[in-house]
């Protein structure tokens, strides 16, 4: 077995060429879970080969479109599909509030879609089977693969107004944190301690200080991690191996890229950098 992480997605709400909207997907033991559907996610999974049909859970961060977007596309693809795969119902995975209630009405704006479907060539309406958890700033268990082998765990983030989570996933082959979209943070912080991989959303907020200053991108960048910030905390927790996504602002070319990078490193982080690109992945555990 291995644990393989894919970045499914590493833009943000603003359009950028080859970066699909945030997501990350995580294979081990066995299961395959997706961590927030963004613009373009069930193509991202296609083009790994991960059917959503195969998924076994799809967990959320928070209700912002950009984290969101996909979630109607990658249930009616299911759904859809689902006739020919015999894929049933989504776990969908949520923290309590604004987020869960979105997730209730997801499929709303489709019912006149699923009853063409159904009036047509028979079958079920899909069912969206979600479970919400209330989060706090200790980690709760809040998904768990048949025997154990794989857990997720979620915590509080700091990404106000909106209501939002980081997960930690841990398998037999190793763990992995996904940030989701918080500023630098002591949870996100001690819910790295012993992973293998931190998936951090990045912001170059201490590098663009002056161009942004008094616009509303200065407001934006305060609820975002600031990749300095980032680097510490990332040093601090002894995390081996800081993939960034979520890139605000995206890189156009090589150079951009690479001030994500330096950013982290003047904030005195020593391990491994990636800077993330669409489809990117990590295995840990292949022997
Ligand atoms: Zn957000
Ligand atoms: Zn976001």
């Amino acid at each position: 077995m291995t644990l393989e992480v894919t970045l499914t997605g590493t833009g943000v709400p603003h359009s950028a060429p080859g970066r699909a909207g945030p997501g990350t997907l995580v294979r081990a033991g066995g299961v395959t879970l997706q961590f927030d559907a963004g613009r373009g996610t069930v193509l991202r999974l296609a083009d790994v080969g991960v059917r959503v049909g195969a998924l076994d859970a799809l967990l959320v961060t928070h209700v912002h479109s950009d984290h969101v977007s996909a979630v109607a596309d990658l249930l009616l693809t299911r759904w859809v599909e689902g006739r020919v795969t015999g894929s049933g119902p989504l776990d969908v995975v949520c923290p309590v509030g604004a987020t869960a209630r979105f997730l209730d009405r997801v499929l709303d704006p489709y019912d006149e879609d699923i009853a063409l479907r159904i009036a047509h060539v028979g079958g079920e309406p899909p069912v969206v089977a979600a479970t919400s958890f209330v989060a706090g700033p200790e980690p709760v268990r809040v998904w768990a693969a048949p025997g154990g082998a794989v857990e997720v765990s979620a915590v509080a983030v700091h990404h106000e107004p909106a209501e939002a989570v980081a997960y930690r996933v841990d398998s037999d082959d190793g763990a992995v944190v996904v940030s989701g979209d918080t500023r630098v943070c002591a949870e996100v912080e001690a819910l790295c301690v012993g992973v293998d991989l931190l998936v951090h959303e990045a912001c170059r907020r201490t590098a663009l200080a002056g161009a942004v200053a008094g616009t509303v991108f200065e407001t934006i960048f305060s609820y975002h991690a600031d990749t300095v910030e980032l680097g510490a905390m990332a040093e601090r927790a002894g995390v081996p191996h800081l993939v960034l996504t979520h890139l605000i602002p995206a890189p156009r070319d090589p150079s951009e890229a690479a001030g994500f990078e330096e950013d982290v490193r003047a904030g005195g982080y020593t391990g491994r950098v990636t800077v993330g690109e669409d489809l990117a992945s990590f295995t840990f555990g292949a022997h």
